[in-house]
């Protein structure tokens, strides 16, 4: 595939843009180095770039991209809202609107406030439970990503765990001091930890289905677990549902499990493709957030007209018949297919899928927590990656990270995307 105009991009890119790209994750620092595919343009299942090739897309820009890009639906709303002017600072009747969609889909969310990316809605979480609690420590998992601010980048997952440097240089020691990290799936590791700070813990940070160092979802009962332990201790809980929240249902997966957190911390999805977060839970944990309580937490562009119309558009697509089921009929055919190869060949793999989410990990242990996923085969995962890109797969460049469906995707799209594995894995296994 040629790829000359991206690698002129990416020349130039790199010298007004730090490494090149706006997000680290983008870069192919995890795959083995190579020049990142300039994208010009999205329609349905299909990305198109600036050489002319067309890839089938399976990166769903980390998450958001659920119903295809360029949706009509959300392309004809968002248009809409921004020729109506795309910023107020005034409450909009949107906001209510959508916020009344939240609440519906997502019991739990007592009260939301709007704001621009997950990382604002998780370090957002933090400082409400903070404040509510009067604690200052923090509970989170090896290897989930909650963002990146500063607290939360102790022991990160995907991006930072691809590049090397699970911590960040400019975090102070103080600050990683209030953050303590257990495995994944470990009831008696957080158990413990419980035991020993529970007095000074003002939250558990969780996704309840892992994304961030791929599909990873939670054992049995776990989910239970960390409620009762937190609770019992006084520590409020956490559900980071930035990539789950209508991920796998119309809700969160929260709802799956039927175990309801205190606070939940969204993005991605609920903005249709645009910047958006969001945050909520209990009423009496809410309100101590300004204007009506101490906890201050502000922003130029939360809840802006355009934003919040393409998460209602969005949700509306979603809210449709079959869709979810649909999702986890393509996933279903992408996960036999896989396995299928998976047996035909001798390299190790293990897919863990939820509805249209999965991830194949280069091991032959089950994954379960971070440990297993990051003693998958690099190696293996980056000639793969490569591989498929130059048969027109997109996949996220990171052995940790999900292949997302969306709703644009065909049978078609899954058989050749199969197709395309079988000469990967066969290429692998003749070299
Ligand atoms: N939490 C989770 C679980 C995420 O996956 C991400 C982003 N990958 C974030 C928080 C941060 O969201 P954003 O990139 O919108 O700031």
């Amino acid at each position: 595939m040629d790829r000359k105009h991206s690698q002129h991009l990416y020349n130039e890119a790199c010298e007004h843009i730090v490494g090149g790209v706006n997000s680290p994750s983008r870069s192919f620092k995890g795959v083995g180095g190579g020049v990142p595919v300039f994208m010009e343009k999205g329609n349905g299942a299909y990305l198109y770039d600036v050489d002319g090739s067309t890839y089938i897309d399976y990166l769903g820009a980390y998450g958001p991209i659920i119903t295809g890009h360029a949706h009509p639906h959300i392309t004809q709303v968002v248009t809409r809202a921004a020729e109506n002017g795309v910023l107020y600072g005034t409450p909009t009747v949107l906001e209510n609107r959508f916020a009344k969609m939240l609440k519906e889909a997502i019991p739990s969310l007592e009260k939301v406030r709007f704001v621009n990316s997950g990382t604002e809605a998780v370090m957002t979480t933090i400082r409400v439970a903070r404040a509510y609690t009067g604690r200052t420590k923090i509970v989170k998992f090896s290897g989930s990503y909650h963002g990146h601010s500063d607290l939360v980048l102790v022991a990160a997952g995907s991006g930072p765990a691809t590049l090397g440097s699970p911590d960040s240089a400019g975090v102070t020691e103080n600050t990683a001091e209030e953050v303590i990290t257990v495995p994944f799936n470990d009831t008696q590791a957080l158990q413990d930890v419980l035991d020993k700070w529970g007095d000074d813990i003002a939250a558990v940070l969780v996704e309840p289905i892992v994304g961030n160092f791929g599909i990873v979802e939670p054992a049995e009962g776990f989910l239970e677990q960390v409620n009762e332990a937190a609770h019992d201790t006084g520590a409020l809980v956490i559900y980071d549902e930035v990539i789950t929240a209508f991920r796998f249902t119309y809700g969160g997966a929260q709802d799956i499990y039927g175990v309801k957190p205190d606070m939940t911390a969204m993005g991605k999805i609920i903005g249709g493709g645009l910047p958006i977060g969001a945050y909520g839970g209990r009423v009496d944990i809410m309100e101590n957030v300004a204007p009506l309580g101490p906890a201050y937490q502000a922003g130029t562009m939360s809840g802006n007209p355009v934003s919040i119309s393409a998460g209602i558009a969005c949700l509306e697509v979603l809210g449709q018949d079959g869709v979810y089921e649909h999702l986890d009929h393509l996933g279903k055919r992408l996960e036999d297919g896989l396995s299928h190869i998976i047996k035909e060949h001798s390299i190790p793999a293990v897919i863990n899928r939820r509805c249209g989410a999965l991830t194949l990990f280069f091991t032959d242990r089950k994954v379960t927590d971070y440990d297993g996923a990051d003693e998958s085969d690099g190696e293996l995962f980056k000639t793969f990656f490569h591989l498929m890109l130059d048969q027109g797969i997109n996949l996220a460049p990171s052995k940790y990270e999900a292949w997302f469906l969306t709703t644009a995707h065909t049978e078609a799209d899954i058989d050749q995307t199969i197709e395309a594995a079988r000469h990967a894995f066969s290429q692998i296994e003749k070299n």
